[in-house]
């Protein structure tokens, strides 16, 4: 498993998770943790397992493959999040008992003709377009929709949902407002026509912010690994006891002296102007190492900050160890996380990288896994 044949590990502390978990709980009832693609690259299953001890009833992935792969290991409510994509999907739906996201009228046929195949009826969760303008029935389908589900007992509406394109944004609130707004006309409308269903809206950082969004069940994902959605904005105290569950780290290849003048890497864009140590990381950009981290990013190395010097390369990056004292081949360095009193956060690696902590885990967990916890 992972990128083939490369010394990095993704370190993931299950314990981190629970207590992430634990720390979101107070801030709205019955979340139901995302672990879509591959638990944001954290592992599917052990992630899972660690949710269900600490209780959650309900899980969110993305594909129905990715379901399917969960139901038998979760004992849970599983929802797919992308919905049935084509026939064989559907049926995957009723074999496996999963409630998919829906959002196209062709996808209430082809669940309606999986049950009556499968001789079990479906449940759905009806996804609503409020603002992000990606997956949704339009809220003027509401009324269609109520019509089709009566007319059907094999299609059991079970939740009622949409996504905010705005929490992480405090400059942006109002239109998360306008957003649940929308959200609370469609849930009326289905409430008026005697449906009896659960209201979905908020990620973790309507979780953490929006108090309006906090309806029957909650969608937090990227909280639960550690990252706060608010980081660097002034809402970023109500993220401030979240814990990074991910750590990565490599070993040191080679440890070599630079005189004035010398440079390292590929285009020679970096150069000493005073004598200095260098270590070379195994770790480049065929291990989700971004190239774009080079000249930009820093690594820990026996407690300490270590600048990466000169451009990423495939499998090699150069650091800067000339202020941390008997540094040596095979010693650790961490690309996340790391021991000492500045550990890098999945913020500052985000930043460094030119894109979100989302994407961070999702590329940098590919590679080996461990676990501590759970
Ligand atoms: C990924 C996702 C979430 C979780 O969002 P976070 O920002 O990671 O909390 C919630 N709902 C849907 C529909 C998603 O796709």
């Amino acid at each position: 498993m992972g990128v083939p044949y490369n010394r990095l590990v993704a370190r993931i502390d299950l314990d981190r998770i629970a207590h992430n978990y634990a720390m979101l709980r107070r801030f709205g009832d019955n979340p139901a943790p995302v672990v879509k693609a591959d638990a944001y690259g954290h592992g599917l299953f052990p992630v899972a397992k660690t949710l269900a001890l600490a209780g959650a009833k309900t899980l969110c992935v993305g594909s129905v493959e990715e379901a399917s792969a969960l139901c038998g290991a979760y004992g849970g409510r599983v929802v797919a999040l992308l919905g049935p994509l084509d026939m064989a999907d559907a049926r995957a739906v009723v074999d496996d008992d999963l409630v998919p996201m829906v959002y196209r009228f062709d996808q209430l046929d082809m669940l309606a003709e999986a049950a009556r195949e499968g001789g079990a009826p479906v449940r759905l969760a009806l996804k609503f377009d409020t603002g992000m303008g990606r997956l949704g029935f339009r809220p003027a389908d509401a009324p269609a929709l109520v019509g089709r589900l009566r007319g059907d007992p094999r299609l059991q509406l079970e939740i009622v949902a949409s996504h905010l394109a705005t929490a992480d944004e405090p400059d942006n609130a109002a239109y998360v407002a306008r957003q649940a707004g929308v959200f609370k006309d469609i849930c009326a409308v289905f409430a008026a026509a005697g449906f009896v269903f659960e209201r979905t809206l908020g990620n973790s950082a309507a979780m953490l912010a929006h108090e309006e969004c906090r309806l029957d069940m909650q969608r937090p994902g990227i909280a639960l690994y550690g990252a706060n959605p608010f980081a660097g904005t002034a809402l970023a105290d109500v993220g401030k006891e979240l814990l990074p569950a991910m750590a990565v780290s490599t070993i040191i290849a080679h440890v070599h002296d630079l005189a004035a003048g010398e440079s390292v890497s590929y285009g020679c864009t970096f150069t000493a102007d005073a004598p200095m140590r260098v270590a070379i990381a195994v770790a480049g950009y065929a291990d989700c190492y971004s190239r774009s981290l080079s000249r930009r990013a820093e690594m820990v190395v026996r407690g300490r900050r270590a600048r990466v010097l000169g451009r990423v390369c495939m499998q090699l990056t150069a650091i800067d160890v000339t202020d941390i004292p008997d540094v040596v081949p095979g010693d650790a360095a961490w690309l996340l996380g790391g021991d000492g009193p500045s550990p890098v956060t999945p913020e500052e690696l985000a930043a460094w990288w030119g894109t979100i902590t989302y994407e961070v885990f999702c590329l940098l967990g590919l590679n080996r896994r461990e676990y501590a916890g759970g």
